[in-house]
């Protein structure tokens, strides 16, 4: 049986992704929306700045309603990590999670900015030289070279699996917690510090042994929505995507919005963007349609 091709996949649901939700799907649009992880919302105590909120909202509380609202509106939501995004053949998407692949004629980014630096001795330091947080970006880079992955989700293995085939050897190191289920080595001892004279030479643990790396890819918390957008081919200034005035990136059917988009991170922002995306991708759909 063919798959089912939706309209439109969003990719997170914060203030971006819901806003882009409510304008797709009251265009009458086929919208799925996935959601895994913590949004920065969730971690706002109190947001006190939004519209129509005289005594403010807990930033958790806000997040849920928007999650509720799209559901109410009769969007599809799949809390599922997002881990890809290829384009097919015919011009689709297919957006792969753990256990599935959804195809969409468009996908709209709204994975939120966050870079999740582990709270270790070296790490902030060697940034750029020898730190990385982007498999694909960077492991061209180690060609041959003995690296480390920070992690201990799929979002680690995935990143492991990208490096297999470029670097020597690819070591997990789960800082203490439990080992994932792989084909790579895995160290669970905690790291206690990366050294390295100008970049980084290697890993001490805490329980003194010294490895020699000479890259350690951090890939904590769920995939980085930039780094599957850059992946993909997404035009990105660092850890920005970039777009135009209509969310719409280098991509034909590919849009971004929210913090992943960088300027102001506020919601206001976030969901103007998520606005300006679901007006978009409904734009983009209907010149598709009227082409065919
Ligand atoms: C402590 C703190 C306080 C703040 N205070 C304020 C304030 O007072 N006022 C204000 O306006 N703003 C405030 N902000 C900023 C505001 O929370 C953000 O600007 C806003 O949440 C951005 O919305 P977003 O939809 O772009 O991203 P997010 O809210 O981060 O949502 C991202 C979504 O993407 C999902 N996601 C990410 N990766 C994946 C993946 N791989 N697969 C599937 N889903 C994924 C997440 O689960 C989430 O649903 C604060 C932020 C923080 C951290």
């Amino acid at each position: 049986m063919d798959k089912k091709v939706f309209d439109i996949i969003i990719i997170g649901a914060g203030p971006a992704g819901v806003s882009a939700s409510l304008y797709a799907k009251r265009a009458n649009k086929d919208v799925l929306v996935l959601y895994h992880g913590v949004s920065q919302l969730e971690k706002a105590h109190k947001i006190d700045n939004f519209y129509g909120f005289p005594n403010g909202i807990e930033g958790a509380q806000l997040y849920r309603n928007g999650i509720i609202q799209m559901i109410n509106l009769g969007v599809e939501v799949e809390e599922k990590e997002v881990l890809g995004v290829e384009m097919n053949a015919d011009g689709t998407y297919t957006v792969t999670t753990k256990e599935d692949g959804f195809v969409a004629t468009a996908v709209i980014f709204a994975t939120g900015n966050k870079k999740i630096r582990p709270n270790i001795k070296g790490v902030k330091e060697f940034e750029g030289r020898g730190i990385s947080y982007c498999a694909i970006c960077d492991g061209f880079f180690y060609r041959d070279k003995n690296v480390a992955v920070l992690g201990n989700g799929d979002y680690a293995l995935s990143e492991a699996s990208e490096l297999k085939n470029i670097a020597k050897s690819v070591t997990v190191f789960t800082n203490g917690l439990p080992a994932p289920e792989t084909e790579f080595s895995v160290v669970t001892e905690k790291i206690s510090e990366i050294k390295g004279e100008m970049k980084v030479g290697f890993i001490v643990l805490e329980n003194g042994e010294e490895m020699p790396i000479d890259g350690v890819f951090i890939a904590q918390g769920v995939a980085g929505g930039a780094d599957f957008a850059k992946k993909l081919g997404v035009k990105a200034d660092g850890d920005r995507i970039v777009t135009d005035e209509k969310m719409q990136t280098n991509l034909k059917g590919v849009f971004a919005c929210g913090d992943l988009t960088g300027d102001l991170y506020q919601v206001s922002k976030a969901v103007c963007d998520g606005a300006k995306a679901g007006l978009a991708v409904v734009e983009y759909i209907k010149n598709l349609t009227d082409k065919e």
